[in-house]
């Protein structure tokens, strides 16, 4: 069977059964390349999801932010995790930063005449539980959690997917790459086109107006990109 080629259920039972016979034990799956499993579903996925304890982050939070939008969008925007409001609501980017992140969706489409809502894309973050005192996620949380992303972003299978800021980008492009050096250029996770871009809290800071005026060009390129 050539590389890369899918088999059916038959056929990996088959090469399951020789690996097993010849004394493999384990099997390594590599991060981020797991095929859809038939019949996934968002609904699904926030099934097994459950009342999540895989990590450590469960003992703080209020909700699992699962993600929101328009399941059958084109395009998909990852934060990083949850803040206070957005687990208070169980709704991701609510808060100060959602804010900006929504004036930026409606705001650049309606400025290039696309009637593009933040309705119409798809939110969700890395980490579905917000983490204590706001900080970066752990790679061990990234890592348990990203399978669910993974999961979420194989089922939508969107046109293309901005990675809002280091954290997301890093789960989704695995790269050393610091976001200013990242950002505005296209990449690729799996199949799907992917435009890192700043994070919509660190636009926040006043004195960000140059990387405010960056963040709108991406998004600018990608909204083109999508809908055009
Ligand atoms: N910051 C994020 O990365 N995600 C949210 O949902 C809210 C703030």
């Amino acid at each position: 069977m050539p590389p890369n080629s899918r088999m059916d259920r038959e056929q990996l039972r088959q090469v399951l059964t020789y690996y097993r016979d010849i004394g493999v034990k384990d099997l390594m799956i590599p991060r981020g390349e797991a095929q859809p499993q038939g019949g996934d579903s968002l609904q699904k996925i926030r099934e097994d999801i459950g009342d999540c304890r895989r990590c450590g982050l469960c003992k703080g939070r209020k909700t699992i932010v699962f993600g929101s939008g328009n399941e059958n969008t084109r395009l998909v925007f990852v934060g990083e995790g949850p803040g206070a409001d957005e687990d208070e609501q169980g709704l991701p980017f609510v808060g100060r930063a959602g804010q900006l992140l929504t004036q930026m969706i409606n705001g650049t489409a309606a400025k290039d005449g696309m009637s593009i809502r933040r309705e119409d894309v798809y939110i969700c973050n890395v980490v579905k539980c917000r983490p204590p005192e706001n900080r970066t996620p752990l790679p061990d949380e990234m890592e348990i959690c990203g399978q669910f992303l993974a999961r979420q972003l194989d089922v939508i299978r969107p046109k293309a997917i901005v990675c809002l800021g280091a954290t997301a980008t890093k789960a989704l492009l695995d790269t050393k790459e610091g976001i200013t050096k990242i950002r505005g250029t296209w990449h690729k996770w799996k199949d799907i086109p992917v435009m890192p871009t700043y994070h919509p809290s660190f636009l926040l800071r006043a004195y960000n107006v140059q990387a405010k005026r960056e963040a709108w060009e991406d998004l600018k390129k990608v909204l083109h990109f999508v809908y055009d």
